[in-house]
């Protein structure tokens, strides 16, 4: 059960402190609170864990400080919407917000290789007003003697870098606890001059002790990858993980299914999923097309899968695009072939533009008319 209180409520109150103490003395019932922060208000919900079953969701409602009250399913307690529209989504980080109603592009390298292209890279997102990137300094790899990623070694430079051409929000992903402390630790030796999102990979989705880990601390939000063989319903379990640890700020991640039925792609495209997770959950959804597609192939039309997968995404309401680019990717030591070139950025950034529009036109049009039943 959720407890909604009144908007912009002050914990100081009286009438917080009676609904608190009355939520707390119930029998059989534990309490989580949690703050939504929204982008014109503030919403506190208190979580109630237990024999809910037996509570009377009128003599709640009627405490004072409480707007409504909201019983929840089994699934996604807290990520999950619980056929309440008018929950709050999405957080703000280092000054971008991120919810279901708006879009991000997170163009960058797969994984960190010189100095020289992270500058490069950096360079070109400047170019194009982007203030979020996608960096990967620790990679998981099917091979243990492929490139396993530069780790701590390359963060100082990396965030330093950030800072010179305004960045604000690296994507980055982390395969261990130990990773939260390195990063912080050069966050901190260099200043803090960006942000970072951590990133928990396909390889990872169900590895718990990490989302736990992951969950327990709320300074840096999560991307949540979808595992690449496990039904919907088991990622966003994964994801609830994070948030029943007391870190909400989730985005959740679509980047193809393994199948070999997928080919000539590297995964079977699904970003038709996007709107599906929309309505089951208050997460902002991101799509990976880089690892869905995993080539530069174009069709007749000259226009790259890899757009057409990004379109597919957009114009079904995608809030954030994760994105593979390189300088140069030949001498890429991680996905080289699925890499799009700096050249190809500004085009890349129009393409989504003309797509972005068209789902706002779309949703508009359901808006004005009548719902279809
Ligand atoms: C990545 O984004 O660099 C990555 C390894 O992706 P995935 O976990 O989806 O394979
Ligand atoms: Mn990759």
């Amino acid at each position: 059960m959720i407890v909604i209180l009144h908007p912009n409520i002050d914990e100081n109150s009286a009438s917080f402190k009676k609904t608190w103490n009355y939520l707390n003395n119930l029998k059989n019932i534990r309490t989580q609170k949690h703050i939504v922060e929204g982008q014109f208000q503030k919403l506190t919900e208190i979580y109630l864990f237990g024999d809910t079953a037996a509570l009377n969701k009128e003599e709640i409602e009627a405490l004072p400080s409480v707007e409504r009250v909201v019983r929840v399913s089994q699934e996604y307690r807290i990520l999950g919407r619980h056929k309440d529209s008018k929950r709050l989504t999405g957080f703000e980080y280092n000054g971008v917000r991120f919810d279901q109603d708006n879009l991000h592009v997170f163009a960058g390298l797969c994984a960190v290789d010189t100095k020289e292209h992270v500058e490069q890279m950096m360079k070109a997102l400047k170019e194009n007003d982007q203030v979020c990137t996608r960096m990967g300094a620790y990679k998981p790899r099917t091979n243990p003697y492929s490139f396993q990623g530069h780790g701590k070694d390359c963060l100082p430079y990396v965030f330093e870098l950030a800072g010179k051409y305004g960045i604000k929000i690296i994507a980055m992903e982390i395969l261990h606890e130990n990773h939260i402390q390195e990063i912080i630790d050069a966050l901190e030796e260099t200043g803090n001059p960006t942000g970072v999102m951590f990133q928990v990979g396909t390889r990872n989705t169900q590895n718990f002790e990490l989302l736990k880990a992951i969950g327990r601390q709320s300074q840096f939000p999560v991307l949540l990858k979808r595992g690449f063989g496990i039904t919907l319903n088991e990622s966003l379990n994964a994801a609830e993980y994070l948030a029943s640890e007391g870190n909400a700020k989730v985005i959740f991640c679509l980047r193809g299914m393994k199948t070999s039925f997928s080919e000539p792609h590297r995964n079977m495209v699904d970003f038709s999923l996007v709107p599906a997770i929309k309505r089951l959950t208050r997460m902002p959804v991101c799509i990976d097309p880089s690892h869905s597609v995993g080539s530069r192939e174009a069709s007749p039309d000259g226009i790259l899968d890899i757009f057409h997968a990004t379109a597919q995404g957009i114009i079904v309401g995608a809030n954030m695009v994760l994105v593979d680019f390189h300088p140069d990717p030949i001498k890429a030591l991680v996905d080289g072939p699925q890499a799009l070139q700096l050249k190809e950025l500004s085009r890349f950034l129009e393409d989504v533009k003309i797509t972005r529009e068209a789902y706002e036109k779309r949703r508009n049009l359901a808006k004005e008319s009548k719902p279809i039943k």
